[in-house]
């Protein structure tokens, strides 16, 4: 069920729900009487700062990748999810002050160029035929040759980015082999439709990007990520994808115990995890370095020219993999294609 703040009323929500004939109620200010469930959104018109930089710690290696926090909540339910702990509730919360994040985001593109995106405190796509939101951040985002947008999701709703122009925006897919796509993300798409529907993106003219994150070490760990490499290379044109990021499962203590109680069968539970430098758990930095090599060499075997980084790794693993040390933030980004165009830097 959708649930509408009556002081959302004349929001962007509202009059597109109207369009499209959605069934919504509108409600006050209480929202005690919404079930606690991922299949209910609630609009609100509630203040946020929506644009903000990629939390992360000066320990591990992070691109300077912003943000822009419009939903909280995902109708997917994966195990490592970190929302089950950040949040205080399962519904989706969407905020519909759209003027706010429009003037966020312009004001951001007026301080230099930036990589943007939603997809941190949900899935980018996953509501798309409800919510718009491409409708609502593709236009703007077109005009902005500072900004490059990703849509970030594990869903095949690909339909209305057909609509839009394709300049300066990415759409990006997490991938898994399918064993653990069943076992650890609940409710996404296959691993062959996730592919597919990157392929009918690449086709229309969109940049692609994957994310190997997280990267689960399970004993088929070879096999799942060779094939489901085998069928991204066979679908995929090596020039329409922008990037690739690697990163393997790491988590705050406490999720450990939340993914017990809930997933009693994830592989999550069958490796050991040792506390490092930010307070996550991580793989020993043996699995971890010869994860990351296995997937980058395999990508490499047939993608010579995919920008390919790391998410949050220590520097000397991007040293003995990589051959260089990208730098903090504002130097680590410089890599990406993005920072290239133009011939500008
Ligand atoms: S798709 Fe992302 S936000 Fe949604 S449940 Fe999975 S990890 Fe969480």
């Amino acid at each position: 069920m959708i649930y509408v703040n009556k002081k959302s009323a004349d929001s962007f929500f509202v009059k597109n729900f109207e369009k499209n004939g959605t069934n919504f109620k509108f409600v006050d200010e209480n929202t005690d009487f919404i079930e606690n469930s991922k299949n209910n959104i609630y609009i609100t018109p509630e203040n946020n700062t929506f644009v903000h930089r990629c939390p992360a710690t000066e320990i591990y290696r992070c691109c300077n990748y912003y943000v822009v926090d419009m939903m909280e909540g995902c109708p997917f339910d994966c195990t490592y999810c970190i929302l089950q702990e950040y949040l205080n509730h399962r519904f989706i919360k969407v905020f519909s002050d759209t003027k706010k994040v429009k003037e966020e985001i312009l004001a951001l593109a007026k301080k230099g160029k930036y990589r943007l995106g939603t997809g941190e405190l949900s899935d980018s796509l996953a509501y798309d035929h409800i919510l718009n939101l491409t409708d609502f951040f593709i236009p703007i985002v077109n005009k902005l040759e500072n900004i490059q947008f990703e849509f970030k999701t594990k869903s095949a709703n690909i339909t209305k980015l057909f609509n839009h122009n394709p300049k300066n925006i990415l759409i990006s897919w997490s991938l898994n082999p399918e064993e653990i796509i069943k076992t650890e993300e609940y409710y996404t798409a296959g691993l062959s439709e996730r592919i597919e529907a990157a392929g009918k993106c690449a086709d229309y003219g969109y940049k692609v990007c994957f994310h190997f994150d997280p990267l689960i070490y399970y004993k088929n760990f070879e096999k799942g990520y060779s094939d489901l490499l085998r069928r991204l290379f066979d679908r995929i044109p090596e020039d329409s994808v922008e990037y690739i990021s690697i990163s393997t499962f790491r988590f705050m203590p406490n999720l450990l115990e939340t993914v017990r109680n809930r997933f009693e069968h994830s592989t999550l539970l069958q490796s050991s995890y040792v506390k490092s430098l930010d307070g996550k758990m991580r793989y020993f930095k043996t699995l971890r370095t010869y994860m990351l090599r296995f997937i980058t060499s395999k990508i490499k075997s047939e993608w010579q020219n995919v920008f390919i980084y790391y998410c949050m790794e220590h520097e000397s693993i991007w040293k003995k993999l990589l051959g260089y040390d990208p730098g903090e933030r504002k130097e680590f980004e410089k890599n990406f294609p993005f920072f290239h165009q133009n011939g500008q830097l």
